[in-house]
């Protein structure tokens, strides 16, 4: 059985998006097929494996029900305004219900040109492709918010970027696909029925408690806020880098979306760049709740015409929403990194234990992952691996001293605490140079490293055996200095 589509962005006014369907391909290949996720959505597995299925995941075939489409949006880009991006390789074939009632999108990524490809091609290839199915499986069992790949379809055609790639599609699931670039959209227009459409339509599907607001859209507001503060602390809690984020990247739902040259970090420092198209650090590891709350004061500045009629009440009440932030994504962050040293009782001088711990980190190399990890050891007693992890610096073995001191004033006994710390310190996350080689193999039509990562990354908080492997540190000679955008 197909998808039961039961849309609702389809429904908006037309100037939402430019209704095409996905552009065929010549010969689809089903290379991946995400069986989780298609159980949790109910989805008929036998069908998305069968030529039927996969004709529809390629774009060959658009099945009944589906009303297929390329979102308008805009967004800022590195910091410059582009008044129309839209969706320029990706077509959102329709939304589905969960068995639980849940809303998400089908969208096909690298489906062909649109209205909004400009010079584009409208195509993604294999590897980007992948990586994105590798990154956000990792997000999802990590427990923070993303999108994620329901399959990888190869095309069979070619796809020429500085070289000639094999073509794929990605269908990506979605709570929904609206961006801080959506709201840009209308307001460089100054379309204000549309912005007020799209806030209650938002409302309506991400944040029906607004609704219940006496002043909905400031709830949305304040809403959107809480959720990106929420997330960043959650990226920086797993040494998350995304690389791009610009506001046509940041959804509303508050998921992590578009990943492009994305990384998590092996080596801790808070400059860390890997994307290849961020020369200046704008987006490095450390920026990043900066730069959210910028994107944020964006959004804030499109839903100036529905705050209040007054517009000088308008941006009171739009800078008192964003000049909380600041406080909220420091909470946020404080909760996950407590959680990561095995806190429970909040302090006040946690926040200079917590950033203490991540300067020391920096200035021996310590690798992030493992050194969490090695503390979750330390709190049962075996120091030797963290402080090895810190090459066995003066600063560290001071710095283990204090968080001892530190637990008197908790009431945990030191079993539960480390393994309460061992849920929240991932022993395995998608490392560059593991990810590269699995991507590296699949091209050469190697699935098996693969399938391996992705079963290793999804039990991200057990010892198990087979993740050994993957929680070791680059060699030296295979450190990724770069990651490239996914285009
Ligand atoms: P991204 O860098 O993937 O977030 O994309 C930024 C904008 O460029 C979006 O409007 C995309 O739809 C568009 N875009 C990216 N790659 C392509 C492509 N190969 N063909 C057409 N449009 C693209
Ligand atoms: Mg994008």
């Amino acid at each position: 059985m197909s998808f039961v589509f039961n849309n609702s962005y389809a429904h908006l006014p037309p100037r939402f998006y430019v209704r095409q369907s996905p552009v065929p391909v010549l010969a689809p290949r089903l290379v991946r097929l995400n069986r989780e996720l298609a159980g949790e959505l109910g989805l008929d597995l036998s069908w998305l494996a069968s030529p039927e299925g996969i004709a529809v995941l390629a774009g060959n075939h658009v099945p009944a029900g589906a009303e297929p489409l390329a979102m308008a949006y805009a967004g800022h880009q590195f910091g410059g305004f582009v008044p129309q991006l839209g969706d320029g390789r990706a077509i959102l074939l329709g939304e589905v219900l969960s068995p639980e009632g849940e809303r998400f999108d089908i969208q096909l990524k690298g489906s062909g040109r649109t209205f909004f490809s400009r010079g584009g091609d409208g195509r993604a290839w294999l590897g980007p492709v992948l990586r994105e199915f590798i990154m956000g499986e990792a997000m999802h069992a990590l427990g923070i918010p993303t999108t994620r790949a329901l399959a990888a379809v190869a095309t069979g055609e070619p796809v020429f970027r500085d070289e000639e790639f094999p073509g794929a599609v990605l269908t990506r699931v979605a709570r929904s696909h609206v961006r801080v670039g959506t709201f840009e959209y209308f307001a460089a227009r100054q379309d204000t029925e549309a912005l007020r459409q799209l806030a209650d339509y938002v409302i309506a599907r991400h944040y029906p408690e607004a609704g219940q607001s006496d002043r909905p859209y400031r709830a949305l507001l304040v809403g959107v806020i809480n959720r990106q503060a929420d997330l960043i602390a959650r990226w920086l809690a797993v040494g998350f880098i995304h690389g791009v984020m610009n506001t046509d990247n940041m959804s509303i739902a508050g998921e992590t979306i578009d990943y492009g040259p994305c990384a998590f970090m092996d080596t801790f420092h808070p400059e860390r760049v890997y994307s290849s198209i961020d020369r200046d650090g704008r987006y490095a590891y450390g920026n990043q709740p900066q730069i959210a709350h910028w994107n944020l004061l964006r959004l804030a500045e499109c839903l100036l015409p529905l705050l209040d009629e007054d517009q000088g009440k308008a941006r009171e009440v739009a800078q008192a929403a964003i000049d909380a932030f600041p406080g909220r994504f420091k909470a946020a962050h404080l909760e996950r990194f407590r959680a990561k040293l095995g806190l429970t009782v909040a302090l006040p001088d946690d926040s200079d234990l917590i950033s203490d711990l991540l300067q020391v980190m920096a200035e021996s190399h310590a690798d992030f992952t493992n050194g969490f990890r090695a503390l979750c050891d330390a709190a049962v007693g075996s120091e030797a691996g963290f402080l090895k992890e810190f090459g066995d610096c003066r600063a560290a073995k001071e710095w283990l001293r204090r968080w001892r001191v530190r637990w008197e004033q908790e009431p945990m006994e030191a079993d539960l605490r480390a393994s309460r710390m061992r849920r929240t310190n991932p022993a395995v996350i998608p490392r560059n140079h593991r990810v590269e080689a699995a991507l590296a193999a699949a091209l050469e039509q190697d699935l098996g490293p693969l399938d391996q990562l992705l079963r290793v990354l999804a039990s991200p908080w057990d010892d198990q055996a087979e993740s050994f492997p993957y929680r070791s540190p680059p060699e030296p000679h295979e450190v990724v200095h770069q990651t490239f955008c996914g285009t």
